[in-house]
């Protein structure tokens, strides 16, 4: 087994679906504790949970029910995290969701709500996490950083997006959000870096993959020719988790399969 997470705690919001629950289980196998925030679907999050506590290789896990749009929910989250493992080493800010609508029918919920969740969702949640790594003070015995900051963004950081400008628009705040952070605690040790996914196979995206029809379109804008799994994501976030990666800050991983190099002109089908 893996241990290099082993001793640190780590807090994944959006834990209990799709790409959020295979991250949960990637760090939990490399030996991290982790918090696994739910909104809405306890029952699944106390599932992944289990899983992860059954396996005396990985660290421990619980679930916590926040809504990462509301400032006091966040908070709390934060305090039952620490108060149950000491302390919180890495911030996997993940809840996102969709509202889509062409954007001269968007209403100004729609607009907000993605808003709220996809960007000031992950604000709040990695200003905890900075407050508690600056508190805290390194622990060289576990890791090279001070915390480890991971932001879920989406190809559509750089990809236009037409009937989806309010998730385009979040994810594309991310970047800034992320590179400033990285500018200003990178010399206090903290990494801040984002992933990029394409398209992977979760419930936000069901419709462009549950029929082969949907699949077959899909994959003309995938060079790789294959739907991303959430394993895929997970993988990439316990390495930029880890030391193994300690020299990387600021940076967007593009997890794609290829989406993000101008697919409509290849020349091979
Ligand atoms: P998903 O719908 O399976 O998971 C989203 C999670 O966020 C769910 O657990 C949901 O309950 C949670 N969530 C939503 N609103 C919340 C709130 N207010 N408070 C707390 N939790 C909340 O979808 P997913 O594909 O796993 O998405 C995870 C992240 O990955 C999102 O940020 C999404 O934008 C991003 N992403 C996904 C894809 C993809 O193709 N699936 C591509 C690019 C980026």
């Amino acid at each position: 087994p893996n241990e290099r997470l082993k001793g640190q705690t780590a807090i994944v919001t959006g834990g209990s679906s799709g790409i959020g629950a295979a991250v949960s289980l990637a760090l939990g196998k490399d030996g991290a504790n982790v918090i696994i925030n739910y909104n809405s679907h306890k029952e699944e999050a106390e599932q992944i949970s289990e899983e992860i506590n059954k396996d005396s290789i990985c660290g421990k896990a619980i679930a916590v029910k926040a809504d990462v749009s509301v400032e006091k929910d966040v908070i709390a989250m934060f305090k039952t995290g620490i108060e149950e493992f000491g302390t919180i080493d890495i911030c996997i800010a993940n809840a996102g969701l969709q509202q889509d609508a062409a954007l001269h029918e968007m209403t100004l919920k729609q607009w907000q709500t993605v808003i709220d969740v996809n960007l000031t969702g992950q604000f709040l949640a990695v200003r905890e996490a900075i407050k508690e790594f600056m508190k805290r003070g390194m622990r060289p015995e576990v890791s090279k950083s001070l915390g480890k900051i991971i932001h879920m963004s989406s190809v559509h950081q750089i990809i236009p997006w037409a009937g989806h400008a309010n998730y385009a628009a979040s994810k594309g705040g991310i970047v800034m959000l992320m590179e400033s952070i990285c500018q200003e605690y990178a010399p206090f040790k903290i990494r801040c870096n984002s992933i990029a996914p394409g398209a992977i196979r979760t419930p936000i995206n069901r419709e462009a993959w549950e029929t082969e029809m949907a699949l077959e379109k899909l994959n003309k804008l995938i060079p790789y020719k294959r739907i991303g799994i959430p394993e895929d994501i997970g993988s990439v976030a316990a390495w930029l988790s880890s030391d193994e990666s300690e020299y990387i800050n600021g940076t967007t991983i593009f997890v794609d399969g290829g989406m993000t190099c101008y697919p409509g002109f290849t020349t091979n089908g």
